[in-house]
């Protein structure tokens, strides 16, 4: 499946012309989870999920639950006649507990590496009483089935290996999720920025920490940061609020400009 071309017409305003053409600001939410996480709300089918972003005046989403790419097709068929574009994504927990938001060109890159992450779980049976269901649906929010195995659990891949496989073989983005969090995040369990690591793009919960982890981890000045909503309910999906300049509306488009280093 490949991304989508700009057929119509963004509600992204034009920003500035850059040297490579016409840049545009897409209004984003790259963590968005949906019913097949067992800790988000039944209420986030790929319907919902399309409407209210649209609702919020959202240009691009990522889909990204818990060690699974299993409702990416059904949220971007659900969003393929509407003016959202979808990234196919998944947020992955490394052997070292930390979550990693992986973002994909294409869907076929996110079943490669659903693949891979599949092949590292864990065989545990997902108790639903514990926590909560997993809901694969298709693009009318019928459930198709549910995913037996317990996707809330660590993978056993390294952050390094996840880096490699996504960067590098998958042509993707993988994005340290919520560095800020006292748990499962880079800096919890690392204390550092790792230097063997090709970070360009981190995700910080709390905006107003940006300074601090700044001052904290100098490295961050150079890295692109976004601030998404790690929404597991509708209603916490992100307002028109953060942006990301592009020069094509597409997942490549989105991948490039955060893929790029900043200068002092
Ligand atoms: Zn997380
Ligand atoms: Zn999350």
């Amino acid at each position: 499946m490949k991304g989508k071309k700009t057929s119509y017409a963004f509600k992204a305003g034009i920003a500035f012309i850059g040297k490579s053409g016409v840049i545009l600001r897409l209004a984003y939410d790259l963590h968005i989870h949906t019913a097949l996480s067992p800790c988000a709300d039944n209420d986030m089918t790929p319907n919902n999920i399309v409407n209210m972003s649209i609702l919020k005046g959202l240009d691009v989403i990522a889909i990204t639950d818990h060690n699974s790419c299993a409702n990416v097709e059904a949220c971007t068929a659900a969003a393929a006649d509407k003016q959202l574009l979808v990234i196919p994504g998944m947020e992955v927990e490394t052997a070292e507990e930390i979550h990693v938001i992986c973002l994909f060109p294409d869907f076929g890159k996110a079943m490669e590496m659903q693949n891979w992450i599949y092949s590292r779980l864990p065989a545990y049976k997902n108790n639903e009483g514990v926590f909560g269901s997993q809901l694969i649906m298709d693009w009318q929010d019928n459930i198709i089935r549910k995913e037996d195995r317990l996707l809330l659990v660590s993978a056993t891949i390294t952050i390094n290996e996840v880096f490699r496989i996504v960067n590098q073989q998958l042509k993707g983005l993988a994005v340290p999720a919520h560095i800020d969090r006292q748990a499962n995040s880079l800096i919890s369990s690392f204390g550092v920025i790792p230097e063997d690591i090709d970070i360009s793009c981190v995700e910080i919960r709390n905006r107003s920490r940006e300074a601090l982890l700044e001052e904290h981890h100098p490295k961050l000045k150079n890295i692109n940061k976004i601030y998404s909503s790690d929404a597991h309910y509708l209603g916490n999906i992100s307002e028109r609020q953060n942006f990301v300049e592009v020069d094509e509306i597409n997942a490549e488009g989105v991948l490039r400009a955060l893929s790029v280093y900043r200068e002092d």
